[in-house]
């Protein structure tokens, strides 16, 4: 049983129907509902993450070259270039690159007059840039491919189910949840060898349904759409994680991300005026023409990172993932929880997630995610 029609969970959804278990997979919403369907739409090469975060970047890379060759057609493969903007900057650059060789993500120095040759609407200032393997993806279709693919190997895939607590025989054994079909309000129960939680930003409210806490810290985001392309490669600013120091394009738009906060409620969002007004200073500060550039949408969206509440505004809390086994931590069976991550690195949250549950059911398969390629996401309304 999993709990949480994201990118995580319908990845692990096509991982565990692969090795031939039974899955249920359970989202209260419609697919990808979560974080999932309002991420920036960034495949990571994981540059943004070699300086301070060097596991964070090595899973990404290590991902990006896996899903460039199992969900091919789902990306734009623009590649994405780090422009330094001020002194500070250029003298940064060096540590910048040095670490993408560190966790071997592909980096190029490219030239002031050659990062305008690429890019003419950057800003003409710029003093350097660095090119690396990023990408566009569109944030719903790839992980639908997932849901497509798990939906044909046998997972039985229910939106619109809502776990409202688990089913326990005893206090320290989880046995199935109870859920709420929110089409007709029929409450069921579904039993399970085991539950995997993997809501996300809910990933707490989830597991203290079963008697634990798992230190889940949901940080929020706002993401700022524009009318047209400002740029064909992924724009980034070449210093330490900022606030809207990413554009991407993404088909006709350019998105413009994103700031960081914490929240414990990740079901009451705002776009604060302020971060938007923060979007376009920055966003334009590497291609000024953004500064005229007419809105599409705003959002905002929930990290599910990991972390002990108290965070001051989540950029100091790594990208990284952890299963937690909540038999061996809390002395509860039958339940685990996945967390933390990207949109980047679902498949391999999914592995790690799936074999702990192989491990734990006594099931001895190997993932065959890695070399399976995903059916198109337009299957999973076929
Ligand atoms: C602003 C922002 C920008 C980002 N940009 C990028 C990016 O460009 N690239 C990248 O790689 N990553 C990006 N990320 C990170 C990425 O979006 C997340 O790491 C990822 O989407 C999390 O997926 P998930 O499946 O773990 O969580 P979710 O997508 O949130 O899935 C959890 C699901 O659980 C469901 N759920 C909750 N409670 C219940 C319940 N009681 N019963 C049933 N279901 C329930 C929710 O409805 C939800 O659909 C970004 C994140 C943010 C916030």
């Amino acid at each position: 049983m999993i709990v949480g029609g994201g990118g995580t969970g319908g990845a692990l959804a096509h991982d565990l129907a692969l090795r031939g278990l039974r899955v249920t997979l359970v989202e209260r919403g419609e697919i990808t509902s979560g974080t999932t369907g309002r991420h920036h739409g960034l495949l990571h090469s994981g540059a943004r993450y070699a300086v301070k975060d060097r596991e964070s970047a090595v899973e990404c890379i290590e991902e990006n070259r896996i899903l460039r060759t199992i969900a091919p057609g789902s990306f734009e493969l623009n590649d994405g270039l780090f422009v330094a903007l001020t002194d500070e900057e250029a003298a940064y650059e060096k540590l910048f690159f040095d670490s993408c060789e560190a966790s071997q993500i592909p980096a190029r120095r490219v030239g002031r007059a050659e990062a305008l040759r690429l890019e003419p609407n950057l800003n003409p200032d710029l003093r350097c840039a660095v090119q690396v393997p990023d990408g566009t993806m569109d944030a719903m279709r790839l992980p639908l491919r997932f849901f497509a693919t798990a939906r044909r190997n046998g997972a039985d895939i229910r939106p619109f189910t809502e776990v409202v607590g688990m089913s326990m025989t005893t206090p320290t054994s989880v046995d199935g949840v109870q859920v709420v079909d929110r089409a007709s309000g029929r409450r069921y129960d579904i039993g399970a060898d085991l539950v995997v939680n993997a809501a996300g930003p809910w990933g707490e409210k989830i597991s203290r349904m079963g008697g634990v806490d798992v230190p889940i810290q949901p940080s929020p985001g706002i993401l700022v759409a524009v009318r047209g392309r400002f740029a064909n490669m992924v724009i980034n600013r070449l210093h330490a994680s900022g606030d809207g120091d990413i554009v991407l394009p993404q088909r006709e738009l350019s998105v413009i991300g994103t700031s960081s906060w914490v929240t414990d409620d990740p079901d009451h969002l705002a776009v604060p005026a302020d971060h938007v007004e923060a979007m376009f200073r920055e966003g334009s500060a590497m291609i000024p023409s953004l500064r005229g550039a007419r809105i599409r949408a705003s959002w905002s969206a929930a990290r599910p990172l990991i972390g002990e509440r108290g965070a001051s505004t989540g950029r100091e809390l790594s990208r990284t993932f952890k299963c937690f086994d909540h038999e061996a931590d809390d002395g509860v069976s039958g339940f685990v929880t996945i967390a933390g991550g990207k949109a980047t690195t679902l498949r391999a949250m999914a592995e790690s997630t799936a074999d702990m549950v192989c491990r734990k059911l006594g099931v001895d398969r190997p993932c065959a995610t890695r070399e399976t390629e995903l059916l198109p996401h337009t299957a999973y309304y076929a």
